[in-house]
């Protein structure tokens, strides 16, 4: 049923409805609240709680408007409760209820109670006149959306609610039975309205199930279909003594965790499907050399690989080492945004008749019309840089996928949306690093003394990065940023020094050139912005200066402090920000730790999953009631996906389940 007929309420209203996604009953209904707070009622002086929210029922008198020193207008009033007390009361913003407010009117106000030059004050209360679905038991608070309140989702909510009754109950019957669960219709009312806080959690985790229960059936079944739609086209027993020569041309050992991911790697193409693994390795565990070599074996089998970058600076840096690596037998090109059109369709051309072995690019690469001749193997490096949409482009290909990522994948995420994936872990880091050191850098005379130690730091013949903040979405604002930033250093800070900067906004060709002439040591210094953000190697730059440090989740940190100490010489890291604890305490866990596991747990915990990993790209479901934290009830979803799926692959036995899954409309 469709909300806009049903509803009594406003154009604005019904129109930011539609906006956030909710334009029937069904989808109302299942528009979770994020919590649920009490509304009990105080009556009598002595059960008020100082400090906190209060709901507190009396008679309002002498109501007034006032004005402030500043012209502001105030409404003020006496609440005189049940023992005849009473509570100043304080309005900065007036309530419409109290427009035309008799003396002695009972009144509910829900507010927090303060003391106040020695009086019990309540300020800026919400206003009721009876017991209503706002006051005297639990209330729902819902993720709010001016103007869409939790007030008016209350209010609006409360009749629709026998409606819950039609909703059909995707549960297959003995899960409900067997975990006793509560019907969906009991959940969807309980959530809404509870009559206690163990009702309220029980539904909470019976939709939470639900949810996630859901997720887990598709990401299954899409396995399964991986599984069981394609073979493997490039199928091949890898030659291990072959692999030992190659590894004696590297001009390092592997580590035993690289070792044990090459061969990960390799075993999986001797199956029967193509794979698709997640290898999660810290910034500077050497990923890409594992890369190389599995692509290696894979060319010399005959087919070509791909090797995809978030951007053109980094999909650059692996064009030169693959160059190297692969020797001169190899014929390796790279394919960017930025390559002429020309140079583009020769690419292509030479794609699809197979005299291009290995292909790196961007997601320029990603288009219908990039066809290759025999697609043995795609690395995706950084793969949560790239949309999920993206990703599938090279599926169409049916190559062995392996995606890289720094960010750490905890056993929530790997529980439920990469529960399609085998998942790899270089869980070291090559011999000999030296763990960067770490400052927050807040006051005036800390940046004095830290601008002189990167003075000496270059007249040891060291390079420095200098990251300017992303201003926000625009790369112009950006640029500018960089621009007045290099203009500081350059004139200011370090006029002796050679400074240079780099943007998003310059031409490809000239960022190019800038990192290779910072490479050789041309310059001292690079200002640049988030463009160097991910995977870039220098291994003579020894300081990292973020300014504006704040700005930056600690994972994103941490990826900036990895283009350093990337080798045995001691590097700093300087997290440039304001006087504000707020800040600081944040950016001290940079100096407590440096290992990307456990800073992305504390930024999980301060930030939230969303931030951490961009919900919006990666294709991380928003959940509505079910917490990635809440590891039980993600196993428990899990294993009953598993137990429902090899009773019926086919879901014929639970019709409305598969209908929900096949993306048909199972609500009214
Ligand atoms: P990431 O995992 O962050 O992508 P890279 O693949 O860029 O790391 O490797 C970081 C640096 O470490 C590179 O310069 C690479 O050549 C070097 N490296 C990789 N593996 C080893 C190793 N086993 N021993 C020494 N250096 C290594
Ligand atoms: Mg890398």
């Amino acid at each position: 049923m469709i909300l806009a007929s049903i509803l009594h309420t406003t154009a604005a209203h019904l129109k930011k409805l539609t906006q956030m996604g909710l334009t029937t009953v069904s989808d109302l209904l299942h528009y979770f609240p994020r919590t649920i707070e009490s509304t009990a009622i105080v009556q009598r002086f002595p059960d008020l709680a100082l400090g906190q929210k209060n709901t507190v029922e009396g008679l309002l008198a002498d109501f007034r408007r006032e004005r402030t020193r500043h012209g502001k207008q105030l409404g003020k009033a006496a609440l005189i409760l049940e023992d005849q007390t009473t509570l100043q009361v304080v309005w900065f913003q007036i309530p419409y209820l109290l427009k035309n407010i008799k003396d002695e009117t009972r009144v509910f106000l829900v507010g927090k109670v303060d003391r106040n030059y020695g009086v019990m004050q309540i300020n800026n209360p919400e206003v009721y006149l009876s017991r209503d679905v706002h006051v005297g038991g639990l209330r729902s608070i819902y993720p709010e959306s001016p103007p869409i309140t939790s007030k008016w989702m209350r209010e609006k909510i409360k009749p629709l609610l026998v409606m819950a009754d039609e909703c059909p109950d995707i549960l297959p019957k003995k899960i409900l039975k067997e975990e006793s669960f509560l019907p969906k219709s009991e959940a969807i009312k309980a959530i809404h309205r509870p009559q206690t806080l163990e009702a309220w959690e029980q539904a909470r985790k019976r939709l939470a199930f639900e949810e996630v229960f859901e997720i887990q059936v598709r990401v299954l079944l899409e396995k399964q279909r991986r599984e069981s739609d394609t073979e493997n086209p490039c199928q091949f027993t890898f030659d291990a003594d072959q692999i030992k020569e190659d590894l004696k041309q590297l001009p390092f050992e592997l580590t035993l965790a690289q070792k044990k991911v090459l061969f990960h790697i390799l075993k999986d193409f001797e199956g029967d499907r193509p794979a698709h693994r997640l290898v999660q390795g810290d910034v500077g565990s050497g990923k890409t050399i594992v890369a190389f070599l599995a692509g290696l074996q894979v060319v010399r089998a005959g087919f070509q690989i791909a090797i995809l970058a978030p951007t053109e600076i980094l999909a650059t840096q692996h064009f030169a080492n693959a160059l190297k690596f692969f020797g001169p037998n190899v014929p390796v090109e790279l394919l960017t945004g930025s390559t002429t059109a020309t140079k583009k369709k020769s690419i292509k051309a030479k794609l699809k008749n197979g005299d291009i072995k290995v292909l790196i690019g961007t997601h320029a690469i990603l288009t219908h019309d990039t066809i290759f001749k025999n697609l043995g193997f795609a690395v995706i490096d950084e793969q949560h840089r790239f949309g999920v949409a993206q990703r599938a482009v090279l599926a169409e290909n049916h190559p062995h996928v392996v995606a890289m990522t720094a960010t750490p994948i905890p056993r929530s995420l790997a529980l439920t949306v990469y529960g399609d994936q085998d998942i790899s872990v270089i869980n070291e880091l090559p011999p000999g690093r030296k763990k960067v050191i770490t400052r927050v850098v807040h006051t005036p005379k800390t940046r004095t003394l830290c601008e002189h130690f990167i003075n000496d730091q270059i007249q040891k013949g060291h390079q420095i990065f200098w990251v300017c903040p992303l201003v926000d979405e625009s790369d112009k604002i950006e640029a500018k940023n960089v621009l007045a930033e290099y203009e500081r250093i350059s004139q200011i800070v370090y006029p002796q020094k050679r400074v240079t900067f780099l943007h998003g906004k310059m031409k490809s060709k000239e960022k190019e050139k800038i990192m290779a002439q910072f490479k050789n040591g041309e310059f001292d210094i690079l200002v640049s912005t988030s463009v160097i953000e991910v995977g870039v190697d220098i291994p003579n730059a020894t300081v990292m200066v973020i300014e504006n440090a704040e700005r930056f989740g600690l994972s994103q940190l941490h990826q900036f402090r990895g283009r350093i100490g990337r080798n045995d010489r001691q590097s700093y890291c300087f997290l440039m920000t304001k006087e504000e604890a707020a800040y600081t305490t944040r950016l001290k866990s940079m100096e407590r730790f440096h290992d990307g596991f456990k800073l992305a747990e504390v930024d999980l915990e301060l930030r939230g999953m969303g931030e951490l990993y961009g919900t919006k790209q990666s294709g991380l479901p928003d959940f509505k009631c079910a917490d990635l934290n809440d590891l039980e009830t993600l196993q428990l979803a899990r294993d009953w996906a598993v137990k429902i799926l090899e009773e019926d692959p086919s879901l014929k036995t639970w019709p409305l389940l598969k209908k929900q899954i096949e993306g048909g409309a199972v609500y009214f």
